[in-house]
Protein backbone atom coordinates (compact mmCIF):
# COMPACT_ATOMS: atom_id res chain seq x y z
CA UNK A 1 0.00 0.00 0.00
CA UNK A 2 1.36 3.26 -1.32
CA UNK A 3 0.98 6.86 0.67
CA UNK A 4 1.27 10.51 -0.92
CA UNK A 5 3.94 12.16 1.22
CA UNK A 6 6.09 15.47 1.06
CA UNK A 7 9.68 15.51 1.82
CA UNK A 8 12.25 18.25 2.71
CA UNK A 9 14.82 17.42 -0.29
CA UNK A 10 17.60 20.10 -0.58
CA UNK A 11 18.08 24.26 0.56
CA UNK A 12 14.40 25.25 0.61
CA UNK A 13 13.15 22.64 -1.38
CA UNK A 14 10.29 20.79 -1.14
CA UNK A 15 9.11 17.22 -3.30
CA UNK A 16 5.87 15.58 -3.31
CA UNK A 17 6.04 11.84 -3.88
CA UNK A 18 4.71 8.37 -2.86
CA UNK A 19 5.86 5.66 -0.71
CA UNK A 20 4.77 2.40 0.68
CA UNK A 21 3.08 2.79 4.12
CA UNK A 22 4.91 0.84 7.10
CA UNK A 23 3.23 -2.02 9.55
CA UNK A 24 3.26 -0.73 13.37
CA UNK A 25 5.52 -3.12 15.27
CA UNK A 26 5.77 -3.80 18.95
CA UNK A 27 3.68 -0.54 20.39
CA UNK A 28 3.24 1.55 17.55
CA UNK A 29 0.35 3.06 16.19
CA UNK A 30 0.05 4.19 12.47
CA UNK A 31 -1.47 7.81 12.40
CA UNK A 32 -4.13 8.83 9.37
CA UNK A 33 -2.47 12.68 9.48
CA UNK A 34 -5.05 15.16 9.95
CA UNK A 35 -3.52 18.64 10.29
CA UNK A 36 -0.41 19.79 10.13
CA UNK A 37 0.87 23.02 11.70
CA UNK A 38 3.74 24.93 10.16
CA UNK A 39 6.39 25.96 12.38
CA UNK A 40 9.36 28.42 12.29
CA UNK A 41 11.68 25.34 12.57
CA UNK A 42 10.50 24.14 9.53
CA UNK A 43 11.59 26.63 7.40
CA UNK A 44 15.20 26.76 9.69
CA UNK A 45 15.57 22.96 9.34
CA UNK A 46 15.25 23.58 5.21
CA UNK A 47 17.63 26.73 5.48
CA UNK A 48 20.22 24.09 6.85
CA UNK A 49 21.26 26.05 9.24
CA UNK A 50 19.78 23.95 12.09
CA UNK A 51 22.57 21.38 12.39
CA UNK A 52 20.49 18.17 12.26
CA UNK A 53 18.23 16.65 9.88
CA UNK A 54 19.18 15.29 6.29
CA UNK A 55 17.68 15.28 3.56
CA UNK A 56 15.53 13.79 2.31
CA UNK A 57 13.26 14.06 5.32
CA UNK A 58 9.82 14.51 5.71
CA UNK A 59 9.49 17.31 8.18
CA UNK A 60 6.35 17.93 10.47
CA UNK A 61 6.12 18.05 13.83
CA UNK A 62 3.14 19.49 15.19
CA UNK A 63 0.84 16.85 14.55
CA UNK A 64 -3.05 15.76 15.00
CA UNK A 65 -4.58 12.70 13.45
CA UNK A 66 -6.86 9.68 13.69
CA UNK A 67 -5.07 6.15 14.89
CA UNK A 68 -5.84 3.99 11.65
CA UNK A 69 -3.89 -0.11 12.92
CA UNK A 70 -2.93 -0.76 16.03
CA UNK A 71 1.01 -2.99 16.28
CA UNK A 72 0.79 -5.70 18.80
CA UNK A 73 0.74 -4.68 22.35
CA UNK A 74 -0.64 -1.52 22.09
CA UNK A 75 -3.55 -1.54 24.91
CA UNK A 76 -5.72 1.21 25.55
CA UNK A 77 -6.02 2.57 21.34
CA UNK A 78 -8.27 1.62 18.91
CA UNK A 79 -8.64 3.15 15.04
CA UNK A 80 -10.84 5.68 14.71
CA UNK A 81 -9.48 7.37 18.14
CA UNK A 82 -9.13 11.48 17.52
CA UNK A 83 -4.71 11.83 18.66
CA UNK A 84 -2.30 14.71 19.02
CA UNK A 85 1.32 13.19 18.65
CA UNK A 86 4.25 14.01 21.29
CA UNK A 87 7.25 14.13 18.83
CA UNK A 88 9.96 13.40 21.25
CA UNK A 89 11.45 9.71 21.42
CA UNK A 90 13.49 9.38 24.24
CA UNK A 91 15.95 6.27 24.46
CA UNK A 92 13.56 5.05 27.33
CA UNK A 93 16.28 3.52 29.33
CA UNK A 94 18.69 6.41 30.58
CA UNK A 95 18.33 8.07 34.06
CA UNK A 96 16.71 11.22 32.61
CA UNK A 97 13.92 8.67 30.46
CA UNK A 98 12.95 7.11 33.70
CA UNK A 99 12.72 10.35 35.42
CA UNK A 100 10.37 11.80 32.78
CA UNK A 101 12.30 14.24 31.67
CA UNK A 102 12.93 12.14 28.46
CA UNK A 103 13.68 15.79 26.55
CA UNK A 104 17.22 15.74 28.81
CA UNK A 105 18.03 12.20 27.01
CA UNK A 106 21.33 12.76 25.19
CA UNK A 107 19.92 10.11 22.69
CA UNK A 108 16.32 11.52 22.03
CA UNK A 109 15.68 12.85 19.07
CA UNK A 110 12.07 14.10 17.89
CA UNK A 111 9.57 13.37 15.18
CA UNK A 112 9.26 15.84 11.84
CA UNK A 113 13.41 17.26 12.97
CA UNK A 114 15.64 14.06 13.52
CA UNK A 115 13.31 11.33 12.18
CA UNK A 116 10.44 10.79 9.34
CA UNK A 117 7.51 13.57 10.67
CA UNK A 118 3.88 14.20 9.69
CA UNK A 119 4.33 15.09 6.43
CA UNK A 120 2.63 12.40 4.72
CA UNK A 121 -1.02 10.88 4.89
CA UNK A 122 0.20 7.85 7.31
CA UNK A 123 2.74 7.88 10.02
CA UNK A 124 3.99 5.13 12.96
CA UNK A 125 5.10 6.28 16.11
CA UNK A 126 5.31 4.67 19.14
CA UNK A 127 1.55 4.56 20.86
CA UNK A 128 3.02 6.28 24.03
CA UNK A 129 3.25 9.67 22.32
CA UNK A 130 -0.61 9.42 21.61
CA UNK A 131 -3.14 11.74 23.56
CA UNK A 132 -6.49 11.29 23.40
CA UNK A 133 -7.75 14.90 22.09
CA UNK A 134 -11.10 16.49 24.06
CA UNK A 135 -14.29 16.34 21.85
CA UNK A 136 -14.29 20.26 21.80
CA UNK A 137 -10.24 19.94 20.52
CA UNK A 138 -10.27 19.80 16.30
CA UNK A 139 -7.50 18.55 14.41
CA UNK A 140 -5.95 22.15 13.63
CA UNK A 141 -6.14 23.34 17.28
CA UNK A 142 -4.50 20.01 18.11
CA UNK A 143 -2.05 20.60 16.30
CA UNK A 144 -0.86 23.62 18.46
CA UNK A 145 -0.84 21.33 21.68
CA UNK A 146 3.23 20.55 21.04
CA UNK A 147 3.78 24.22 20.34
CA UNK A 148 1.80 24.82 23.53
CA UNK A 149 3.31 22.39 25.68
CA UNK A 150 6.84 23.40 25.20
CA UNK A 151 5.40 27.60 26.48
CA UNK A 152 3.35 25.76 29.13
CA UNK A 153 6.55 24.04 30.43
CA UNK A 154 8.47 27.41 30.56
CA UNK A 155 5.47 28.93 32.62
CA UNK A 156 5.30 25.79 35.36
CA UNK A 157 9.44 26.53 35.98
CA UNK A 158 8.01 30.74 36.86
CA UNK A 159 6.54 31.56 40.49
CA UNK A 160 3.78 33.48 39.34
CA UNK A 161 1.90 35.31 42.10
CA UNK A 162 -2.00 36.66 41.63
CA UNK A 163 -1.73 40.39 40.75
CA UNK A 164 1.46 40.12 39.28
CA UNK A 165 2.51 42.34 36.20
CA UNK A 166 4.66 40.19 33.42
CA UNK A 167 6.34 40.96 30.05
CA UNK A 168 6.73 38.78 26.76
CA UNK A 169 8.93 39.88 24.51
CA UNK A 170 8.07 38.41 21.05
CA UNK A 171 5.02 38.39 18.53
CA UNK A 172 5.52 35.45 17.28
CA UNK A 173 2.83 32.18 18.18
CA UNK A 174 5.01 31.23 21.24
CA UNK A 175 4.57 34.92 22.32
CA UNK A 176 1.00 35.11 21.50
CA UNK A 177 0.23 31.76 23.64
CA UNK A 178 2.67 33.21 26.86
CA UNK A 179 0.42 36.54 26.94
CA UNK A 180 -2.75 33.59 27.32
CA UNK A 181 -0.83 31.70 29.70
CA UNK A 182 0.21 34.75 32.07
CA UNK A 183 -3.32 35.76 32.01
CA UNK A 184 -4.67 32.34 33.22
CA UNK A 185 -2.00 32.01 35.69
CA UNK A 186 -3.26 35.09 37.76
CA UNK A 187 -0.93 38.22 36.32
CA UNK A 188 -2.72 41.05 36.64
CA UNK A 189 -1.13 42.81 33.79
CA UNK A 190 1.05 41.61 30.82
CA UNK A 191 2.56 43.30 28.42
CA UNK A 192 3.48 42.37 24.99
CA UNK A 193 6.68 43.80 23.12
CA UNK A 194 6.74 43.12 18.95
CA UNK A 195 7.64 44.41 16.33
CA UNK A 196 4.34 43.79 13.78
CA UNK A 197 1.42 45.88 14.39
CA UNK A 198 -0.73 42.80 13.43
CA UNK A 199 0.00 41.02 16.24
CA UNK A 200 0.58 43.03 18.70
CA UNK A 201 -3.17 43.86 17.81
CA UNK A 202 -4.30 40.13 18.16
CA UNK A 203 -2.11 40.04 21.42
CA UNK A 204 -4.40 42.41 22.73
CA UNK A 205 -7.51 40.46 21.24
CA UNK A 206 -5.98 37.40 23.09
CA UNK A 207 -5.50 39.73 26.79
CA UNK A 208 -2.70 41.32 26.59
CA UNK A 209 -3.16 44.42 28.58
CA UNK A 210 -0.49 46.71 27.31
CA UNK A 211 1.64 45.82 24.02
CA UNK A 212 4.53 48.12 23.02
CA UNK A 213 5.47 48.24 18.91
CA UNK A 214 9.32 47.90 19.61
CA UNK A 215 9.90 49.78 16.08
CA UNK A 216 8.33 53.15 16.93
CA UNK A 217 8.55 52.65 21.10
CA UNK A 218 8.31 56.16 22.99
CA UNK A 219 11.01 54.64 25.19
CA UNK A 220 10.42 56.67 27.76
CA UNK A 221 6.65 55.50 28.29
CA UNK A 222 5.19 53.33 31.18
CA UNK A 223 5.01 50.13 29.27
CA UNK A 224 9.11 50.21 28.54
CA UNK A 225 10.08 51.88 32.08
CA UNK A 226 12.85 49.98 33.81
CA UNK A 227 11.87 47.93 36.61
CA UNK A 228 8.10 47.44 36.95
CA UNK A 229 7.73 43.58 35.64
CA UNK A 230 7.69 40.59 37.97
CA UNK A 231 8.14 38.16 34.83
CA UNK A 232 9.99 38.79 31.68
CA UNK A 233 9.08 35.76 29.03
CA UNK A 234 12.33 36.41 26.30
CA UNK A 235 10.28 34.64 23.37
CA UNK A 236 12.35 36.43 20.92
CA UNK A 237 15.87 35.13 21.74
CA UNK A 238 18.14 37.90 20.64
CA UNK A 239 20.41 40.39 22.35
CA UNK A 240 17.96 42.93 22.07
CA UNK A 241 15.04 41.30 24.13
CA UNK A 242 17.40 39.69 26.52
CA UNK A 243 18.27 43.00 27.34
CA UNK A 244 15.63 44.45 27.42
CA UNK A 245 14.22 41.47 29.82
CA UNK A 246 16.39 42.56 32.21
CA UNK A 247 15.59 46.05 31.86
CA UNK A 248 11.92 45.58 32.25
CA UNK A 249 12.11 43.35 35.86
CA UNK A 250 12.01 44.31 39.57
CA UNK A 251 14.64 43.78 41.97
CA UNK A 252 14.20 40.21 42.67
CA UNK A 253 12.32 39.29 39.64
CA UNK A 254 12.48 36.12 37.32
CA UNK A 255 13.51 35.76 33.51
CA UNK A 256 12.33 32.93 31.27
CA UNK A 257 14.57 31.74 28.41
CA UNK A 258 12.87 30.84 25.68
CA UNK A 259 13.56 32.10 22.22
CA UNK A 260 16.78 30.54 20.81
CA UNK A 261 19.24 33.10 19.87
CA UNK A 262 21.17 30.15 17.74
CA UNK A 263 24.52 31.73 18.67
CA UNK A 264 26.39 33.34 21.79
CA UNK A 265 25.17 36.62 22.64
CA UNK A 266 25.83 39.44 25.21
CA UNK A 267 24.35 39.48 28.77
CA UNK A 268 24.00 42.33 31.72
CA UNK A 269 24.96 39.68 34.01
CA UNK A 270 26.41 42.61 36.30
CA UNK A 271 22.41 43.84 36.23
CA UNK A 272 21.11 40.32 36.93
CA UNK A 273 23.62 39.79 40.21
CA UNK A 274 23.07 43.47 41.56
CA UNK A 275 19.19 43.10 40.47
CA UNK A 276 19.17 38.97 42.39
CA UNK A 277 16.89 38.22 39.49
CA UNK A 278 16.29 34.15 38.42
CA UNK A 279 16.88 33.38 35.02
CA UNK A 280 15.60 29.88 33.89
CA UNK A 281 15.70 28.42 30.69
CA UNK A 282 13.32 25.65 29.19
CA UNK A 283 12.48 23.33 25.37
CA UNK A 284 10.08 20.48 25.81
CA UNK A 285 7.78 19.75 28.88
CA UNK A 286 6.68 15.80 28.49
CA UNK A 287 4.45 15.81 31.65
CA UNK A 288 2.03 18.65 30.54
CA UNK A 289 0.68 17.06 27.68
CA UNK A 290 -2.40 16.39 29.28
CA UNK A 291 -2.69 19.88 31.10
CA UNK A 292 -2.50 21.61 27.52
CA UNK A 293 -5.36 19.75 26.52
CA UNK A 294 -7.25 20.59 29.13
CA UNK A 295 -6.48 24.34 28.80
CA UNK A 296 -7.22 24.19 24.79
CA UNK A 297 -10.95 22.32 25.55
CA UNK A 298 -11.64 24.53 28.25
CA UNK A 299 -10.82 27.92 26.63
CA UNK A 300 -8.16 29.01 29.35
CA UNK A 301 -6.22 28.96 25.53
CA UNK A 302 -7.28 29.92 22.41
CA UNK A 303 -5.22 28.93 19.13
CA UNK A 304 -7.96 29.67 16.49
CA UNK A 305 -7.52 33.32 16.43
CA UNK A 306 -3.47 32.70 15.63
CA UNK A 307 -4.62 30.65 12.27
CA UNK A 308 -3.98 32.96 9.69
CA UNK A 309 -3.55 30.49 6.47
CA UNK A 310 -5.23 27.11 5.61
CA UNK A 311 -3.70 24.92 2.89
CA UNK A 312 -4.68 21.54 1.62
CA UNK A 313 -2.12 18.99 1.91
CA UNK A 314 -1.57 18.81 -1.95
CA UNK A 315 -0.80 22.61 -1.83
CA UNK A 316 1.94 21.85 1.21
CA UNK A 317 4.68 23.36 -1.06
CA UNK A 318 2.57 26.17 -0.89
CA UNK A 319 2.45 26.86 2.48
CA UNK A 320 6.00 26.83 2.79
CA UNK A 321 6.60 29.35 -0.19
CA UNK A 322 4.15 31.53 1.81
CA UNK A 323 5.61 31.40 5.32
CA UNK A 324 8.84 32.29 3.50
CA UNK A 325 8.16 35.08 1.89
CA UNK A 326 5.26 36.59 4.43
CA UNK A 327 6.61 36.38 7.87
CA UNK A 328 4.76 39.54 8.86
CA UNK A 329 1.44 37.67 7.90
CA UNK A 330 1.35 34.43 8.31
CA UNK A 331 1.14 33.58 12.20
CA UNK A 332 0.43 29.86 11.90
CA UNK A 333 0.00 28.37 8.64
CA UNK A 334 -1.82 24.86 8.74
CA UNK A 335 -1.61 22.10 6.47
CA UNK A 336 -4.72 19.82 6.51
CA UNK A 337 -6.09 16.48 4.43
CA UNK A 338 -9.13 17.12 2.52
CA UNK A 339 -11.77 15.06 5.29
CA UNK A 340 -10.58 18.40 7.40
CA UNK A 341 -10.57 21.10 4.90
CA UNK A 342 -13.70 19.81 3.79
CA UNK A 343 -15.66 20.63 6.96
CA UNK A 344 -16.45 17.22 8.12
CA UNK A 345 -13.33 16.14 10.36
CA UNK A 346 -12.10 12.78 10.65
CA UNK A 347 -13.32 9.49 11.15
ZN1 LIG B 1 7.07 23.82 16.05
ZN1 LIG C 1 17.07 8.38 27.53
Amino acid sequence: MQKRIWQWTGLNEVTSGAAEREQPDQGEAEIRIASIGICGTDLHIMSGHAGFGEPPLPLGHELAGVVERIGPGVDGWAPGDRVCIDPLIGCGVCRECLNGNKHRCARSGEIGLHFPGGWQEYLVVPAANLYRLPDAVSFEEATQAETLHCCLGGIDKLDIRLGCHAAVIGDGPTGLYYVQLLKAAGASKVSLFGMREGRLELGRRLGADVTVNLRSADTASDATAPETQDIAIDAAGNEASLKLGIELLKRGGQLLLFGLPGHPIQADIQSVVLKELTLAGSTNAPQVWPRVLELMASGGVRVKPLITQRYPFEELDKAIAFARSEPDEAVKIIVSHSQVLGGTELP
